[in-house]
């Protein structure tokens, strides 16, 4: 937690307005050493941007990121307003807390003091005081109860009641985080005794070490005031189970896509199927740090704040988390977050870690020798739930590490060995670095199959599950695995007949492969003559040449704003200039569509520093974001078009919504065209916002082709988010309400002359592939190792067939039947789907 002195507390101040009040935190930050005087004016300009204003009196006046040079310290201080002072329309502020920090910590400190803050009656109390010592011990946070564990008697004398462990996995980290919850509501100190040992009831780590079983007997003692009151409640939450449901099973959970094509007999743990292929081997948890920490430290009193700084960050960051996924996934799959949170509020741990300090070590190396003993030891349970709980521990441990660590070497550690990797989710610039050769396939927490992860682990040739959900990441490293990336399972504990089966599977798979490749320049023209191409999706200039090697027929979707990730500052005209040309010199005369840049989103892009938004996908991405930052849009136009001088290059505009974002878009080319001298270029448009296809008409008379995006189509056209781990399932571009816009947007084409492809994920999905040909759709764009087989499949079915199983898919009512009609044609041709 922050430290706070009494020095920078100041009560009973007045102001006229805001702005008074802002200097006069600032005039407060400024005698602490917390900042450079010019910081004030940008806490001033902060307010017109956003308002500080938190609720229950409370306001939290900072500066804006580009100030962050005039911060000289990280700090806060706290003034009083006893009258108040308007702030904004929600309310006025009484107690305004000036924040320094230097880097992104400040929204972590932001988030610890709502925390100690955000109580309205404690608020009130605070808005009042007058004394400062009331102010600092409420920012500061109580100091850790004593220890219980030593005075319990061994006889139950005073109050006590009998419980059993909840069943069947026992005391672990949720139901435990439960307890501390309500014994927390309490001024008692609480005692749980089992099989001879005692844990103090405020502290989950204490509670787990009991090793407490499902069904076994355990005694809560109490002492204080309301301890009868504090044991009745915590009978009433024994009773109704500590929040523990009946263990799901996980083939309950597995999305309506995923069909189990293998009879598993270990444990499964259903996601959702992103990327095809069966790897088996360890899992390995991914990382993006390797922590190295100093072993002593000369200046204690600076370790004991560091540790508290580092502490209140991992916590604000717990809470995010369990926000983000409380909203998503819902409570039960949030809940692990809480248990982490409880984990770092643990009043043991952190007495022992502080203690460690005394003796001279860093705060790095004491938690660090705390976290990682108590992992050992509760590694060591015989209970396997609370055994797994040592992964969490260590997940924890590391989130309060990072920023202790002296050294961080590189951004990541990366296998040395094959391994399947699992991850809470992977951002593009993570799997973007990945070896291929060391990793098996992937398998993440989160995302959904059209996320970004999901393409790259498909351009990868990867087996991918996504949405898996939390337990993922509970898992030991090492601990053998089948990840079925068709059948969207992570088997664990596999058994020989399942290892053999998976080999079976893979072998056919590659077999299979192999004579796909071996055809992969022939056209994919359909039994009944007519032809379909089949390009790539790639995302960077390397890739060209893969394309082409492995079949492409050109380009349909080249993901520029790709070239802008991984970096600190964005690609200028010349980098662009030569990225492009090595793609249009691959793809020697064949055709290469360069989409404008489509960042916003889930592709963010930090060092443009655009303003969050509560809906990205509905806000400033793709060509909005383009005409906000005309100038990158400028200069990316200006590269292509001076790279179309060498090839047929082609430009696509992401995320179009109406015939005037067109218009528009269309004149900046042209000037951008005139200002290099470049001959016109084909341009086109994504299909990827209902409006734009319900206007496709219009649009149609403006551009050469239409590529339809069906990952953002069916999230807008279903209106669910493309990375929503429980509705992911069925966020599927096989849904008829998402082909009948399909169908709409080839009738508009057709009649205004114009040729559409597609480039979303389902057009490389076998089954995706038969209906949107049979709908018209004459080029589909997939990731590069799906080419082969797009091409074989085609040439293995009539147009006739794919337009009636299209014809039907439309008047069909759900995504699954629409499957189910393809595998019927498929089967039979003998092909598979
Ligand atoms: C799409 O939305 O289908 C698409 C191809 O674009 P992206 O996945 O990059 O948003
Ligand atoms: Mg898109």
């Amino acid at each position: 937690m922050l430290t706070l002195t009494p020095s920078q507390v100041r009560l009973g101040r007045s102001a006229k307005n805001k702005a008074e009040a802002i200097r006069l935190v600032g005039q407060v930050m400024v005698e602490s050493g917390f900042i450079a005087p010019g910081y004030v004016d940008s806490m001033l300009r902060r307010e017109q941007v956003s308002a500080t204003y938190l609720g229950h009196g409370i306001a939290i006046p900072h500066g804006l990121p580009e100030a962050r040079d005039l911060v000289r310290q990280t700090g806060v201080v706290v003034v009083q307003f006893p009258q108040g002072v308007a702030w904004s329309p929600e309310g006025h502020a009484r107690l305004v807390v000036g924040i320094a920090a230097k880097s992104d910590e400040h929204l972590q400190v932001l988030a610890n003091l709502t925390g100690v803050l955000g109580d309205e009656a404690r608020s009130e109390a605070l808005a009042h005081t007058q004394d400062v010592a009331l102010v600092v011990q409420a920012l500061n946070g109580a100091a850790p109860p004593p220890e219980a564990s030593d005075s319990v008697p061994p006889t139950f004398d005073g109050p006590h009641v009998q419980v059993l462990s909840p069943s069947p996995h026992g005391l672990h980290a949720r139901p435990a985080t439960v307890l501390v919850e309500v014994v927390r509501r309490f001024r008692a100190d609480v005692t749980v005794h089992h099989d001879g040992r005692q844990a103090n009831a405020r502290s989950l780590l204490s509670l787990l070490h009991l090793g407490a079983r499902g069904g076994t007997s355990l005694t809560l003692t109490a002492t204080g005031d309301d301890a009868d009151a504090a044991l009745r409640a915590l009978r009433d939450a024994f009773q109704s189970g500590l929040g523990e449901e009946a263990p799901a099973t996980p083939t309950a959970t597995a999305a309506p896509k995923a069909t189990v094509t293998l009879d598993y007999e270990g444990t499964l743990v259903a996601g959702l199927s992103a990327s095809p292929g069966i790897a088996a081997g360890p899992v390995w948890a991914f990382q993006r740090e390797r922590l190295v920490v100093e072993e002593r430290a000369a200046d204690a009193v600076q370790e004991h704040r560091k540790l508290e700084e580092a502490l209140a960050g991992a916590a604000a960051e717990l809470r995010q988390l369990h926000e983000g996924f409380l909203k998503k996934a819902g409570a039960q799959r949030a809940a692990i977050f809480k248990a982490h949170l409880e984990l770092l509020d643990d009043p043991e741990m952190l007495t022992e870690t502080h203690g460690h300090i005394d003796t001279g070590l860093s705060a790095g190396a004491s938690w660090r020798r705390v976290f990682e003993s108590r992992a050992e030891s509760l590694a060591k349970l015989a209970e396997p739930t609370l055994a797994a709980r040592a992964a969490d521990l260590r997940d924890v441990g590391r989130r309060v590490l990072r920023p202790l660590a002296n050294v961080v070497e590189g951004e990541a550690t990366f296998p040395d060995h094959p391994v399947v990797l699992l991850a809470e989710d992977l951002a593009p610039s993570d799997t973007a670095k990945l070896d291929p050769a060391m990793v098996l396939g992937l398998c993440t927490a989160g995302g959904g199959t059209t996320s970004h992860t999901a393409i790259i682990a498909r351009s990868l040739d990867l087996p991918a599950v996504v949405a898996a959900g939390p337990s993922v990441l509970d898992l030991r490293n090492g601990q053998l695995c089948i990840l079925d990336g068709d059948a969207g399972v992570l088997v664990l504990k596999p058994s020989e007949r399942d290892h053999t089966k998976a080999a079976t599977h893979r072998e056919r798979t590659r077999v299979r492969r192999e004579e796909e490749k071996l055809e992969r320049y022939r056209p994919a023209i359909t039994l009944d003559g007519k032809r379909v191409e089949v390009a790539a999706n790639i995302a960077e200039a390397a890739e060209a040449q893969k394309a082409v090697d492995a079949g492409g027929e050109g380009v349909g979707l080249m993901r520029t704003e790709f070239l802008f990730l991984k970096r600190d500052d964005p690609p200028d005209e010349e980098e662009q200039l030569h990225a492009y040309r090595t793609m249009v010199r691959a793809l020697n005369g064949l055709p290469l569509i360069l989409r404008t840049l489509d960042i916003g989103g889930d592709k963010h892009v930090p060092y443009l520093s655009l303003p969050a938004e509560a809906n990205p996908f509905l806000g400033v991405r793709g060509i909005r974001l383009c005409f906000e930052r005309e100038d990158l849009f400028r200069t990316q136009l200006r590269a292509i078009l001076r790279a179309s001088k060498e090839g047929p290059v082609r430009i696509m505009y992401p995320m179009v919504a109406t015939p005037e974002e067109l218009t528009k878009a269309r004149a900046i080319t042209e000037s951008v065209r005139l200002e290099v001298g470049a001959d016109p270029v084909e341009t086109g448009i994504m299909i990827e916002v209902p409006s734009a296809v319900m206007m496709a008409d219009r649009l149609a008379r403006d551009v050469s082709f239409f590529s339809i995006g069906t990952n953002d189509l069916t999230q807008y056209v279903l209106a669910m988010d493309r990375e929503h781990p429980v509705l992911a399932p069925q966020a599927d571009g096989l849904h008829p309400a998402v082909l009948r816009m399909v169908d709409l947007t080839v009738r508009a084409a057709r009649k205004a002359g114009i040729w559409v492809g597609a480039c979303g994920g389902i057009a490389g999905d076998p089954s995706g592939a038969v209906v949107l040909s049979g709908l018209g759709v004459t080029e589909l764009s997939v990731a590069i190792p799906s080419i082969p087989a797009v091409k074989a499949l085609l040439r293995g079915i009539s147009m006739a067939d794919a337009e009636a199983v299209a014809r039907e898919a439309l008047e069909s009512g759900n995504a699954a039947e629409v499957r189910a009609l393809v595998r019927d044609l498929l089967a039979r041709k003998g092909a598979k789907a």
